[in-house]
């Protein structure tokens, strides 16, 4: 006999998905059936394992009382089967999110379950436009109410003439679709025509939009803001209360800002962070993926020799992350990295050297391998000297070159990683990117331009779709830009996250 499942019941949060709980992502993380709908961030799907499967149940508009017989079938199917199943809801899954259907149904089977709160709409909503739900003056009960819960019932389900009474801060949910009612039925109660009144759309997400008015005009201003659901009314004096700070949300430099960022998915994360942290948003579109070098002999031979360096020279941070990493596994002990002296092409790539507190004694003003070579020629220490040039595969002959033939040095190449093209196609927001474009897209290296260029027959936008200005990380990725004909509106001079943020904070920013 096979082990009874079990179900939880799990509020996504909001939206953004930093706002859901650690128990969410953990119960997510391991669940053998994830069971979601709509409202809650296609993000979190990305933290199930491979194996896990994923049941949309989304529920559209005047269908969905048919439809949550079939969800708690579906839930119930599954853990008889044993399964840890996921329920996933957006925001908390007891604020208007049927979930009291769901424990029923598994009670009647005999199914455990355990229901995981999470961050419902109206607190992430108030919380991210700047609207305080209580104040010791004017705010002494919160109501959360909702405009309809079925869109096919044409009436009010709340008698809203009775909460104009109650005071304090209301806070509608769907309320959209019958927001001049809603608004006729308060006035119609009593209540102030000039009680403050906001909408927040889409909160905590990078298009969230929002209206703050009073009630009397909040039907026209929703209408020429082209307000949508989902979204959140807020009728009631505390709301008025905002400090000037009340739009730290919308007032973040980048925010309503998209940016496509082409690194390989597993070196995003610190540019994407500063990106969002920003108010920007990210889509990921890796176009290189990185592969390590299968020579293993001629890594051998190099490591056997260190001590013989004079230089070591690096031109890119993943040659130097990768070196370090072979380094370790060869060494163990950063002692045995010997005296010689490090060269870097750039800022990103010193970088790597003094997280292990070794000095990197030259870095060029302008990043390029040229100017890195001619900068080491000119320290008149090359002749004869062995030097180590640490490399992808797609090399940089110049630098070889210069250094063997102006600065009489002996080089010895280590092609330690190789760059290899990404199908864009299977890029994780490919879509999106065709379908919304983005205001910049980031390449960091040549090599990802010319991946770019080379797939530019799967990357024809769809209409409407913001055409995105080029960014570059450094000048030999402009150059390879330029040289396929793409225009350059921003660019590094010394290839680093932080001159990036600055430069594309001093672009796009409001
Ligand atoms: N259980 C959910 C609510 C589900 S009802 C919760 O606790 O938040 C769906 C309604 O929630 C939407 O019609 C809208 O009123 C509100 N909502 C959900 N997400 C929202 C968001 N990101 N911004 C504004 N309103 C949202």
């Amino acid at each position: 006999m096979s082990e009874s499942g079990m179900v939880y019941l799990v509020g996504a949060g909001p939206g953004e998905p930093k706002l859901s709980t650690l128990r969410a992502k953990e119960l997510i993380e391991n669940c053998d059936v994830l069971v979601y709908d709509n409202l809650a961030n296609p993000e979190l799907r990305k933290w199930a394992s491979l194996n896990c499967v994923q049941i949309d149940v989304g529920k559209s508009p005047g269908r969905h009382t048919l439809e949550q017989r079939d969800i708690e079938k579906t839930l119930v199917e599954h853990a008889v089967k044993g399964k840890v199943v996921v329920r996933l809801k957006g925001g908390d899954p007891f604020v208007f999110g049927r979930c009291a259907e769901e424990m029923l149904a598994l009670d009647e089977a005999g199914i455990s379950y355990e229901v995981v709160p999470g961050v419902t709409a109206a607190l992430a909503c108030a919380g991210y436009a700047g609207l305080p739900l209580s104040h010791r003056e004017c705010g002494s009960t919160i109501s959360f109410l909702t405009g309809h819960e079925d869109l096919s019932k044409d009436s009010l389900r709340v008698d809203f003439s009775k909460f104009a009474k109650i005071g304090g801060t209301l806070c509608i949910y769907m309320g959209m679709s019958k927001l001049d009612e809603i608004v006729q039925k308060l006035l119609e109660g009593g209540i102030s025509p000039e009680v403050p009144t906001a909408i927040v759309s889409n909160g905590t997400l990078p298009r969230q939009k929002k209206v703050v008015t009073t009630l009397n005009k909040v039907v026209k201003s929703a209408c020429e803001a082209k307000l949508q659901a989902p979204a959140i009314v807020f009728v009631g004096n505390a709301i008025g209360r905002t400090g000037k700070k009340g739009n730290w949300f919308e007032s973040r430099p980048l925010f309503g800002k998209r940016f496509a960022l082409t690194r390989p998915t597993a070196q995003v994360s610190k540019l994407k962070k500063k990106l969002e942290d920003r108010g920007a948003e990210v889509l990921e579109l890796p176009l290189i993926k990185i592969l390590p070098s299968e020579d293993k002999k001629l890594i051998a031979e190099i490591f056997a020799g260190i001590a013989t360096y004079e230089w070591a020279v690096f031109t890119s941070a993943n040659g130097a992350r990768e070196f370090m990493r072979l380094f370790f596994l060869a060494f163990g002990d950063i002692r045995s990295f010997g005296p010689m002296r490090i060269a870097c092409v750039g800022e990103g790539t010193a970088e790597v050297f003094r997280n292990y507190s070794l000095e990197v004694e030259m870095i060029p003003e302008i990043s390029t391998a040229e100017n890195l070579a001619k900068d080491l020629v000119a320290t008149n220490s090359l002749d004869s000297a062995n030097v180590l040039i640490v490399t992808g595969n797609r090399n940089r002959e110049i630098l070889v070159q210069m250094l063997e033939d102006i600065g009489h040095a002996i080089v010895d190449t280590l092609p330690i990683y190789e760059t290899d093209f990404t199908d864009i196609k299977d890029a994780p927001d490919y879509e999106k990117f065709l379908k919304f474009g983005a205001d910049g897209i980031i390449f960091t290296s040549s090599s990802t331009a010319l991946s770019y260029v080379e797939q530019e027959e799967d990357l024809v936008f769809e209409d409407g779709a913001i055409k995105p200005i080029h960014c570059s990380f450094g000048p030999e990725t402009s150059k390879t830009l330029r040289e396929n004909d793409l225009e350059v509106k921003l660019e590094c001079i010394n290839p680093s996250i932080k001159e990036m943020i600055f430069k594309v904070v001093e672009q796009f920013g409001g």
